[in-house]
């Protein structure tokens, strides 16, 4: 006869680190971390208090700084005319659609937002979301399956990792902006999958670098693939009207399949986008979980990044700025002899210091005299290449420029 069962005492087997928070062990790296910069006395990079609007310069415990840790690439976020547009749609709207649009309905400046976007990727529809994470995630997530393969740049941000995760595709990265190892890696493993999907992005936001786009349109054209390419970094940077990558290289809207960006950067809102073809957008609209299960955007964000898209249309001086200045600081930096990596000085201009103490010390050096920048540390990056990350903006001046470069070189 089967032995009897035995009665098992769950409470007592089940060792604690499997039901208290304090013992798991991401937290727990995550404290000796931090006791550990402790112990050296350097102090948190992360979570500063801005007491104002942050743009090429802030305001933190009542004192100002010349600030190198927002996207605010054209200073929208704070303009006037997109505080304003924002303020009109609380008044009209109220301040959430509290639903799903698919179920609770949408407002006119939900469509507004994503005509804008489409008329300006030249492709038929976009559709917006809530947050840009989200926009890789769900996308990725749902479009691709067990039988696909994504082909992603090693270097690609971690929403798109997500969503492969999420997919069940099999995900395969190839070295940074190689097109030719892209090819080869297509050459032989095509066949063995249904679809298959190529992500970049349109500007590296830890190396402020960008792909050779044409080449890899032939190649996912020659190898019958999808080619997605996130903005976040170059919509409202690259191009002579900020319109991005597409417009840098004079490509049609219809060379890339899935145009992907973010709203919280050059558009001064919170949220992501799809743009391209009807079939791909009313697909999202009508089956992707992240946008159907989630809420839709507040009124004022739309009306926000909708006014912030209209103000770069009519104000290409300061996407020219913003490049003037990205090219300035690269010219100081390389003739002060800092490592800037492979850096074309479009938005983003790392500083590579070689360590993440290094870094984090100098970070908080320069925070000491009135500067404001992240340290981007390992696992971000590789420990060898920890670096401190300057994001351009349009308002930054020659001068504000003139004196970080002089005041990280005598640090560093
Ligand atoms: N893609 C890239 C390349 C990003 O850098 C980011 C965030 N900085 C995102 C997607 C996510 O966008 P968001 O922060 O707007 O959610």
């Amino acid at each position: 006869p089967a032995p009897a069962p035995v009665a098992r005492n769950a409470s007592s087997e089940t060792p604690e680190e499997h039901y208290r928070f304090h013992l798991h062990p991401g937290y727990q790296q995550l404290r000796i971390i931090n006791d550990g910069a402790a112990k050296l006395g350097v102090s948190s990079p992360f979570f500063k208090l801005h007491e104002g609007t942050a743009g090429s310069t802030t305001q933190i415990g009542g004192k100002p700084y010349i600030n190198y840790a927002s996207y605010n690439y054209l200073d929208m976020s704070g303009d006037p005319q997109v505080n304003q547009a924002a303020k009109d749609a609380i008044d009209r709207y109220g301040t959430s659609v509290s639903a799903s649009r698919l179920v609770s309905g949408e407002r006119p400046i939900h469509r507004e937002l994503e005509r804008a976007l489409a008329e300006l990727y030249e492709v038929d529809d976009a559709i917006a979301l809530v947050s840009g994470h989200a926009t890789n995630v769900t996308t990725i997530g749902h479009l691709f399956g067990p039988r696909d393969l994504v082909l992603h740049d090693e270097l690609i941000h971690n929403s798109v990792l997500q969503g492969i995760q999420l997919s069940g595709a099999r995900r395969l990265p190839f070295p940074h902006n190689d097109w030719q190892a892209l090819d080869g890696i297509l050459e032989e493993q095509r066949h063995q999958f249904e679809r298959v999907l190529i992500v970049l992005e349109g500007i590296y936001s830890m190396d402020g670098d960008y792909p050779d786009l044409p080449h890899f349109v032939e190649v996912k054209r020659r190898h019958r693939a999808f080619l997605m390419v996130d903005e976040a970094h170059s919509f409202g940077v690259m191009g002579a009207k900020g319109y991005g990558i597409r417009e840098h290289f004079g490509l049609a809207g219809g060379d890339v399949d899935i145009w992907m960006g973010t709203l919280s950067k050059t558009l001064a809102g919170c949220g992501g986008y799809i743009a391209g073809e009807t079939a791909l957008i009313e697909h999202l609209k009508f089956l992707a979980p992240g946008f159907l299960y989630s809420v839709g955007m507040p009124p004022s964000v739309a009306a926000a990044s909708l006014a912030a898209l209209q103000r770069m249309q009519q104000m290409p001086q300061r996407v020219a700025d913003l490049q003037a200045r990205g090219r300035y600081f690269l010219e100081q930096a390389k003739a002060a002899r800092l490592d800037t990596g492979s850096s074309t000085g479009l938005a983003v201009v790392p500083v590579i210091t070689g360590s993440s103490l290094k870094a984090t010390r100098l970070s908080s050096a320069l925070f000491e005299h009135g500067i404001n920048v992240q340290p981007i540390l390992y696992p971000a990056v590789p420990e060898k290449s920890a670096r401190l990350r300057f994001f351009i903006s349009c308002r930054h001046t020659e001068e504000q420029i003139q004196e970080t470069i002089r005041t990280v070189s005598a640090l560093l």
